[in-house]
């Protein structure tokens, strides 16, 4: 028998320090899980090369940005290195209310403000590098950010590590599909959580009574 799933969506959230991977792991994530989402951020940085408006952000003026936020049109939102980040709270709570998890890759301060928001829907995953040194080199290799950016984030680096604590999960990511492994097991345990199968109640009466 199937059991019809009426459940909300979950909100998985994936922060690290900049170049842990946490973009990559979320690529491959979304790529075999279809019933995921990627929630699309608004920031006030400028685009990357390889980046794509509506894909990867939305790319807004700071003026934009402060109206948004103004209008509680954010669900949650921060300023990391030097500039203006957010989550839109309209698609995330319609894929929330229809039954469909949802992706983010936001920072500790975001992820704050949605814990005390959400507490029964969001789940915390904290990518680590393996190495300082690692993790200056992966900065380096993706070759997307000038030298002062990279230098900036890497001095950020160690504060937001600091938060680790905050998460109920942590990956260090040192071997990509062993991370890839360890995020979709996190997934797959949470949804299999009893109170993420609402249909169970009435599957269980019915067991009872046959
Ligand atoms: P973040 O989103 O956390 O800033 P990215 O996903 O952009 O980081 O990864 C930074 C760089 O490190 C990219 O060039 C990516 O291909 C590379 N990378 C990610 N994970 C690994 C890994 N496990 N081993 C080696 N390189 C990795
Ligand atoms: P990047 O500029 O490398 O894309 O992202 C820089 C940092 O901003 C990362 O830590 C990323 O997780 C965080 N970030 C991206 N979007 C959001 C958002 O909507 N809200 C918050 N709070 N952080 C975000």
């Amino acid at each position: 028998m199937t059991i019809e799933p009426s459940r909300r969506g979950l909100m998985l959230v994936l922060s690290s320090p900049s170049g842990a991977g946490k973009s990559t792991l979320s690529r491959l994530l979304l790529q075999d899980e279809t019933d995921l989402a990627l929630s699309i951020s608004v920031t006030t940085r400028s685009r990357r090369p390889s980046e794509v408006e509506g894909v990867h952000y939305h790319f807004i003026d700071p003026a934009r940005f402060v109206t948004m936020r103004d209008r509680g049109e954010l669900l949650e939102w921060a300023e990391v290195h030097g500039n203006l980040y957010g989550t839109p709270r309209q698609p995330v709570e319609a894929s929330l209310a229809a039954g469909r998890d949802v992706l983010f890759d936001i920072d500790w301060q975001g992820t704050r403000q949605v814990a005390e928001a959400m507490p029964d829907d969001i789940v915390r995953i904290f990518v680590l590098p393996p190495t300082m040194a690692e993790l200056r080199a992966r900065l380096e290799r993706r070759a997307e950010d000038g030298a002062d950016v990279i230098g900036r984030r890497l001095a950020n680096a160690r504060n937001e590590i600091r938060h680790w604590e905050e998460y109920e999960y942590v990956i260090v990511n040192e071997d990509l599909q062993k991370s890839l492994t360890a995020a979709r097991t996190i997934l797959r345990a949470e949804r299999q959580k009893r109170c993420r199968q609402p249909s169970l109640t009435q599957h269980v009466a019915r067991l009872l009574a046959e």
